[in-house]
């Protein structure tokens, strides 16, 4: 049987897909497509599938019923360029095969990560990983700018210092920044890919590895279309209610209004402020909407107790 491709995959492949100021992905090689999750899923089911007779029908199907091994059949290997600190998040993945520059035995290049100035941030204060959508002043983003470029213009000429001396490159290395520049070889199945996206995309990943996942995304959609949209669909924006979400959702279908005390899950006292409003509670109902993808009017705000 001919080797599974796409035109779109074959058209990705060895194109550096640049990402933040130095960095990239690029679709080293892959192995299946949508075809390939096809005819696995037909070994398992037999003949007597030929009801589910569409192979996007199939895909989908299996995505919606969890049924994931056919999902493992394709594979997908990255070189990706990356800022240290993005790899620490990266790394955490574990169940892809990577290969990483070595800097005990190569020379780190001259090459840092610094944000563009609409990147730069502000605290979140509702999310404490994450940045505010609040406009930093244009003076407060170029202090932090300088802070940064200093930062690494200082330590890279110490890092040469450091090699021009003789010592070891392995410790010469630790002089350097989290925001410098690494490389790796990255092979995934895609069930474990999809995870990866699911985790990497979502709006609470870090901006900067989220540009990544974005790049690793698209190669994704090239290889493997259908299973690509399947995920979209039943995972990426789909949201998973726990059972109290659930009925409350039902409630409201019902036209039956919420009350905060639908909100108390697990029964545990709730306190209420003057405003009749808990904290605890509204974040809850923040988290639900979140889900849904609707925002609270401010005068729904309080509810009925
Ligand atoms: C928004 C965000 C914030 C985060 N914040 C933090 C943080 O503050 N601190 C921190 O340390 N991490 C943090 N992480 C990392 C997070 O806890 C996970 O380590 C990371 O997302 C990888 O997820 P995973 O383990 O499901 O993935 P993978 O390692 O790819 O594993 C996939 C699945 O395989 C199974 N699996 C793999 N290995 C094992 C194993 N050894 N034992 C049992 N099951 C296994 C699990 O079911 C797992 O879900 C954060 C991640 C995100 C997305």
């Amino acid at each position: 049987m001919p080797r599974i491709t796409t035109p779109e995959a074959e058209a990705l492949l060895d194109q550096e897909l640049t990402v933040l100021d130095h960095g990239f992905v690029r679709l080293v090689d892959y192995m299946g497509g949508d075809s390939s999750i096809v005819q696995a899923a037909r070994v398992s089911y037999g003949p007597g599938t030929k009801t589910v007779r569409e192979d996007r029908n199939l895909i989908n199907y299996l995505m919606r019923h969890r049924h994931t091994t056919p999902f493992e059949m394709v594979e997908l290997k990255f070189h990706v360029k990356l800022p240290i600190f993005v790899a620490r998040q990266w790394i955490r993945h574990r169940t892809a095969n990577v290969n990483e520059q070595s800097l005990r035995y190569s020379v780190m290049p001259d090459e840092f990560y610094v944000p563009a100035p609409e990147s730069i941030n502000f605290q979140s204060r509702s999310n404490r990983q994450g940045r505010s959508p609040e406009a930093v002043p244009e003076d407060v983003r170029a202090r932090v700018l300088e802070i940064l470029k200093g930062a690494t213009e200082a330590s890279y000429p110490q890092y040469q210092e450091l090699l021009e001396a003789g010592i070891a490159r392995e410790l010469a290395r630790i002089s350097l920044p989290v925001s410098a520049y690494t490389e790796w070889y990255w092979k995934i199945d895609l069930y474990n890919l999809f995870h990866f996206l699911s985790l990497r995309c979502d709006p609470h990943a870090q901006y900067e590895i989220r540009q990544y996942a974005e790049a690793v995304g698209r190669c994704t959609q090239a290889v493997a279309p259908f299973a690509y949209a399947a995920f979209v669909e039943y995972q990426l924006e789909a949201a998973s209610l726990s059972k109290h979400e659930r009925l409350i959702v039902a409630k409201l279908i019902h036209g039956t209004p919420a009350a905060w005390s639908d909100f108390a899950y697990f029964g545990e006292p709730v306190e209420f402020g003057e405003d009749g409003v808990s904290k605890i509670l509204q974040s809850r109902r923040r988290e639900l909407a979140d889900k849904i993808g609707v925002s609270i009017p401010v005068e729904s705000e309080a509810l009925a107790t």
